[in-house]
């Protein structure tokens, strides 16, 4: 892979991480802008993995401050550059290949998923068209907000999807069913359910053969969570529903969030499931994430800890 030889010249890092072991394992790496910004940049693999999953971020900071989230209420520093977003997949990858790994051999995903919002930031697409020379499929996680910047970056990104040839999927944290529930988590306003389904259908026209639409539901013990809520709304045809069970954190706990009974996880499945919904237990946290508490920005906020920043 021509990536080992590549040398990066926007991103650095001084601290690694490796938790687990290669059934069910991942290196968690804080990554170090020139501006002094610190990201998060993961790497996951094991048994139940289809394919090694190198896990990036769009943003320093992020603009949407959720409760939930492990970046708190951290503020938002700027939008990372294309360049800084290919080059977290290339510290990843020869990171990875310094543990043993032989890449050539393995299938990957890219997700860009943990710190900021990709759809908030412009140099998202030109960022993936880089990425694109690796061949790996790619998945594009978001809170969805609303309005016409993001909008843009979700059609340009649907217009990329149409012409790459591995899989593009674009998954949205709907947080919870009730759309009440869902506007108060977040410090920005998020896309409504109806421009949810319109921005699936958008891209559903351009990607036909495509994925359906991810909604992911991250559940807590509290969170409202009724298939009634959503089925008119979300048509299966068109969505798929990703459900993974909160991993406690800092942040959370001050959020007062608690574990979901899995009982009450499993009835929740049970019921989209009998509605139609693909349903799968790809998302469920491993062993090792739960063991370690590794939920999005953990390893980051830890090194923050740890460097007194
Ligand atoms: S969950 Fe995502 S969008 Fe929300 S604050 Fe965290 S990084 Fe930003």
């Amino acid at each position: 892979m021509k990536e080992m030889d590549y040398f990066l010249s926007r991103l650095r890092t001084d601290f690694i991480a490796q938790f687990g072991d290669r059934h069910d394992g991942t290196i968690q790496i804080p990554v170090l802008t020139e501006d002094n910004g610190v990201i998060e940049a993961s790497y996951f693999y094991g048994d139940s993995k289809p394919k090694n999953i190198a896990v990036i971020s769009s943003q320093i900071g992020c603009p949407a401050e959720c409760t939930f989230c492990e970046l708190g209420g951290e503020k938002f520093t700027r939008n990372l550059t294309a360049d800084e977003i290919y080059e977290q997949v290339v510290l990843l990858l020869q990171t990875a290949a310094g543990y043993g790994f032989d890449l050539d051999s393995i299938d990957h995903k890219v997700t860009v998923a943990n710190t900021g919002e990709p759809l908030f930031n412009p140099h998202l697409v030109k960022g993936l068209e880089k990425i694109a020379a690796l061949n790996f499929s790619m998945k594009v996680s978001t809170i969805f907000p609303t309005g016409t910047k993001a909008r843009r970056i979700v059609e340009e990104l649907a217009q990329f999807a149409s012409t790459y040839h591995k899989p593009v999927q674009i998954q949205t944290s709907l947080i919870s069913t009730s759309e009440e529930y869902r506007r108060k988590v977040s410090g920005i306003k998020l896309a409504s359910y109806a421009e949810i389904r319109d921005t699936a259908e958008y891209w559903r026209n351009l990607n036909p053969e495509g994925r359906k639409f991810n909604l992911s539901l991250i559940l807590s013990g509290e969170t409202p969570c009724e298939i009634n809520d959503v089925y008119e709304k979300f048509p299966p045809e068109l969505f798929r529903f990703r459900f993974r069970n909160y991993v406690p954190t800092e942040n959370g706990k001050r959020n007062l969030l608690v574990e979901i009974d899995p009982e009450r996880m499993k009835r929740i499945k049970d019921s989209f499931e009998e509605k139609g919904y693909e349903v799968g237990d790809w998302a469920t946290p491993t062993l090792t994430e739960q063991k370690f508490g590794l939920a999005g920005n953990v390893t980051r906020r830890r090194y923050l800890q740890m460097i007194g920043r």
